[in-house]
């Protein structure tokens, strides 16, 4: 079995602290490794900002499992391998007819990682790409394979694990018939209209996002609307948007290229669902990121209260991005219980500086403001479990599957888990 230096996480904040990164390649040498370890945890594409993926144990990457096709299972269910980046089985997808009901921002991030952390995208009628679950098949502390499904009890509270309650080796995700997608970035809306008249903004597409550098208080800097075909694309003069007069890249001034198409031009979905290509460099990559998920009838006070730190957001950061999506009912996920908007910061790379300015943020949030698992912030058990109220419930189902701690790590250990 390969053994390497576990290195850092894809933005270079977080040096892993675990002894070594195991790569087995069958599931016998996965399960001798849950035997033989006091503490283990699965390494996905390292794509998570904080040290929840770390441990002082050992990490696995599955990467070199032997994988079977993907492959339909039922009509609208496609089962999928753990460490699958989404970019790597669309094709494959494609071929089967059926599409992902969303992606997050970029495809490089695998299924595993993205279902552990609640990941999304955006969309007013879609969930969490957590919430497409509709069953998991783990190796557990034990050593033993366990399938959880929807309808088996606690089902909710197995999908957004933390990585906390085993090795995920397949996920069976639900699926819709393949569909195209035309992709719109608009310029100049004004921050008032889109506050007074946000449902009608975020309506106008499959999937809205704002971005917007918090430098300019009149107007979004960008809105992406993508609308799936033959929806033609949406006119925001309402708003006092006007389509972009070329390719944008969501932090001003880079260069579009690593971007999926826009224009209005149709394509298919999984080319234009994610802002970032596969085989580019997503985001500005020189960064740290910050996510709070609120409910949904929470933005304006959100806003407001962001606008008024807007000068030290602005100084710190790349770009931020809000986005929707719909409610769901999974214990550790951001939308869990009430439909969510998420206020996304993409910072420059100075943690200190990030550090410092956090806390002020977290105070002038509403209440309803939940960290995301893979992101950086700064609140503390006590205040994380108020915002997410099904956390204690997943203690004692942690304890219950992994009495040792094999999979419990600093993070969650921080977290009472
Ligand atoms: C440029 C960029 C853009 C992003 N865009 C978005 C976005 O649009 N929306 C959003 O919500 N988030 C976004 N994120 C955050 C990202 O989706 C999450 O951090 C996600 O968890 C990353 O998945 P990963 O495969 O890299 O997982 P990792 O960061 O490697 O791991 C995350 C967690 O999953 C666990 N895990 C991974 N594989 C397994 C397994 N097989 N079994 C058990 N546990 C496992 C790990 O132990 C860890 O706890 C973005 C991140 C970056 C860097």
């Amino acid at each position: 079995m390969h053994a390497q230096h576990p290195g850092t996480n894809w933005a270079g904040n977080i040096a892993y602290g675990a002894r070594t990164l195991f790569t087995p390649r069958s599931l016998d040498e996965v399960a001798d490794l849950v035997a033989r370890e006091p503490r283990l945890r699965v390494l996905g594409s390292r794509h998570s900002f904080n040290g929840l993926a770390d441990t002082d144990g050992v990490l696995l990457s599955l990467a070199a499992l032997p994988q079977e096709p993907v492959a339909l299972i039922a009509d609208d269910v496609v089962r999928v391998p753990a460490a699958a980046r989404h970019g790597d089985v669309v094709a494959e997808l494609a071929d089967l007819g059926v599409a992902l009901q969303n992606l997050a921002s970029l495809p490089h991030i695998s299924f595993a990682g993205a279902v552990a952390t609640g990941t999304h995208g955006s969309g007013d009628g879609i969930g969490t790409l957590s919430s497409h679950v509709e069953a998991i098949d783990f190796l557990g502390a034990d050593g033993e394979l366990h399938r959880i499904a929807r309808g088996d009890a606690d089902f909710e509270g197995h999908v957004v694990h933390l990585g906390a309650l085993g090795i995920v080796v397949s996920l069976d995700i639900r699926v819709v018939p393949a569909f195209d997608v035309a992709q719109t970035v608009y310029e100049g809306v004004t921050w008032d209209a889109a506050l007074a008249e946000f449902d009608a903004l975020t309506s106008l597409g499959a999937s809205v996002s704002c971005f917007t550098t918090w430098r300019d208080v009149e107007r979004i800097d960008q809105v992406w609307v993508k609308s799936r075909v033959p929806a033609p694309a949406p006119d925001l003069s309402a708003f006092g948007g006007r389509p972009a007069d070329g390719p944008r890249h969501p932090v001003p001034g880079m260069d579009p290229t690593p971007c999926t198409r826009q224009g209005g031009v149709p394509g298919p979905w999984y080319d234009r669902l994610p802002h970032f290509r596969l085989g580019f460099t997503p985001s500005a990559s020189a960064e740290i990121q910050s996510e709070y998920l609120l409910d949904r009838a929470d933005l304006p006070a959100a806003m407001a209260a962001l606008r008024r730190m807007d000068r030290r957001i602005a100084r710190l950061l790349h770009v931020s991005e809000i986005r929707t999506m719909a409610a769901d009912d999974l214990w550790l996920s951001p939308a869990y219980g009430r439909d969510t908007v998420g206020i996304h910061l993409t910072w420059r790379d100075d943690a200190a500086a990030v550090a410092a300015l956090l806390p002020d943020i977290e105070a002038a949030l509403p209440a309803s403001a939940r960290p995301h698992w893979g992101k950086v912030f700064s609140m503390g058990a006590a205040e994380v479990h108020r915002r997410y109220p099904r956390l204690v419930e997943f203690a004692d189902l942690r304890q219950s599957l992994d009495p040792e701690r094999k999979f419990v790590n600093d993070f969650l250990a921080g977290l009472g888990l």
